[in-house]
């Protein structure tokens, strides 16, 4: 590991000031301090933000969740409100990492973990993520994890994480704020970034810039799935995940949302997926078609192949779960 300064944050605005003069946060720590120890990253000084105030989770004005950047992905999963009205979330969350990660992890960081893509984690290795121009050692290598959708010819990572595959199906929001103390907030569809020529790239974030919160919208109600296919039963990324949140009206599909992990460098969600679902009577026939519009550019790498009958599966497994039409 190479050497780096370590300091403290009291507050947003001299975290804003320590990242402004190109330190890097630190909460969990999760995922930096393993990227560290390889020396895939180097920062060279770390702002440590865990005493700042955004470990609660509030009600907005409008009926949902203010969820804030520091509070835990256990204390997430366990919050009464989370686990009552967006289930799929505390689902999701339950199925990534182990129990002590969890307990660590952040709903901010667990956003900005990075992909697994065992060539960015080999320094001796070609990649354009931890080194643009170098190549991607996964193109025509082992790419077992890799994308199906979405991918270029830079990169074909994916992004791992679960919690942020439920955020895309609820809807949910990122507050950020920049260096410069102004504040926006984005869809967490539009946090993460496909690879295109800029795959270094993983979200939107600017150098400075600090996620505050995850803010959800009303309770959807409906029922809640989140189903995800992996190597071991624990503690293993996902091959192919499914988010799904569905409602029912008089035997048919009034309302669905579908988000998937493990398949695109981010969580990958597809409104046309969704379009020929609603208003229709759930059937196998109509689950086949809605997994063709999912897998109609679906692209194999070699060793990744068989994620594409895998997701068909899994896609039409869910389908049938959430919308109680028959075994699943
Ligand atoms: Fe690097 Fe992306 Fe290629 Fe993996 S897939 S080696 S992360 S460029």
């Amino acid at each position: 590991m190479r050497p780096f300064t370590y300091s403290r944050a009291e507050d947003e605005g001299a975290a804003a000031e320590a990242a402004a003069g190109g330190a890097t946060f630190i909460a969990g720590g999760t995922n930096l301090l393993d990227l560290m120890k390889l020396e895939v990253m180097t920062p060279e000084a770390l702002v440590d933000i865990n005493r700042l105030d955004l470990n609660t989770i509030s009600q907005t004005e409008d009926g949902g969740l203010r969820i804030g950047a520091l509070v835990t992905n256990s204390d997430c999963a366990a919050d009464p409100r989370v686990r009552a009205d967006y289930a799929v979330l505390a689902k999701a969350i339950l199925a990534g990492a182990s129990g002590q990660l969890r307990n660590k992890a952040t709903t901010g960081g667990n956003l900005c973990q990075r992909t697994r893509c065992y060539y960015f984690y080999d320094t001796a290795m070609a990649c354009n993520k931890r080194e643009p121009g170098s190549g991607c050692g996964a193109i025509g290598g082992v790419n077992r994890l890799h994308a199906i959708l979405g991918a270029s010819d830079q990169c074909i990572a994916t992004y791992p994480g679960d919690m942020a595959v439920a955020l895309a199906a609820l809807d949910a929001d990122v507050e950020i704020r920049s260096s410069d103390g102004s504040e926006k907030t984005v869809p967490v569809t539009e946090f993460h970034r496909l690879p295109g020529d800029m795959p270094e790239k993983d979200n939107i974030l600017e150098s400075g810039d600090l996620i505050t919160a995850v803010t959800l919208p009303p309770k959807p109600g409906g029922t809640h799935v989140y189903r995800k296919v992996r190597d071991r039963s624990s503690y293993a990324f996902a091959l192919v995940s499914v988010a799904a949140i569905a409602r029912m009206d008089a035997g048919k599909i009034s309302d669905i949302r579908l988000a998937f992990g493990g398949i695109a460098h981010k969580p990958w969600r597809d409104p046309a997926v969704e379009d020929i679902l609603k208003g229709e009577a759930p059937s196998d026939a109509l689950f086949e078609k809605a997994a063709d519009i999912l897998l109609k550019d679906a692209e194999g790498q070699g060793s990744n192949d068989f994620k594409i009958p895998l997701a068909r599966r899994t896609l039409t497994a869910v389908l049938r779960q959430a919308t109680g039409s028959g075994a699943s």
